[in-house]
């Protein structure tokens, strides 16, 4: 769908200009939730750049605690593994290893970042603004 940040409408991924106000602004998100204090993120759809990136600093960044955590704890156990593990021997092949398992960390991050935060954030105080539609962007 293409949102409307200025008031709120969902319009045709064909739309250059929103229905309902004219707005040519907008957004191809996938969905939009709310916060009971009228904050807005918009969920996009896709590989996510940023989840990818930065990880749980991007999940803390949009207050998804409880993921923010969960990815936390992985990418540090990551790092205490290869540390406590492998900081000793001459193998290269466990640094390799290491980085494998940190590339398909940012890789699966990155693949499910937008899901995963929608789904993290509905937990909490956000609640969908606009229904996700089935075969639109
Ligand atoms: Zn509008």
């Amino acid at each position: 769908m293409l949102y409307c940040q200025s008031c709120d409408t969902d319009n045709d991924t064909s739309a250059h200009k929103c229905r309902e106000c004219g707005c040519p602004y907008l957004i191809p998100y996938k969905s939009v939730l709310v916060r009971s204090d009228g904050k807005r993120v918009g969920i996009k759809s896709g590989f996510c750049w940023p989840a990818a990136i930065f990880g749980w600093m991007w999940t803390a960044y949009h207050r998804a605690w409880r993921l923010s955590l969960i990815l936390a704890v992985t990418a540090f156990g990551l790092l205490a593994l290869d540390h406590l593990f492998f900081s000793n021997t001459q193998n290269p092949l466990w640094s390799l290893l290491t980085i494998g398992a940190y590339a398909s960390y940012m890789f699966i991050c990155g693949k499910n970042g937008y899901a995963l935060l929608e789904k993290d954030l509905q937990r909490v105080d956000y609640t969908a603004l606009i229904k996700p539609q089935a075969n639109v962007l």
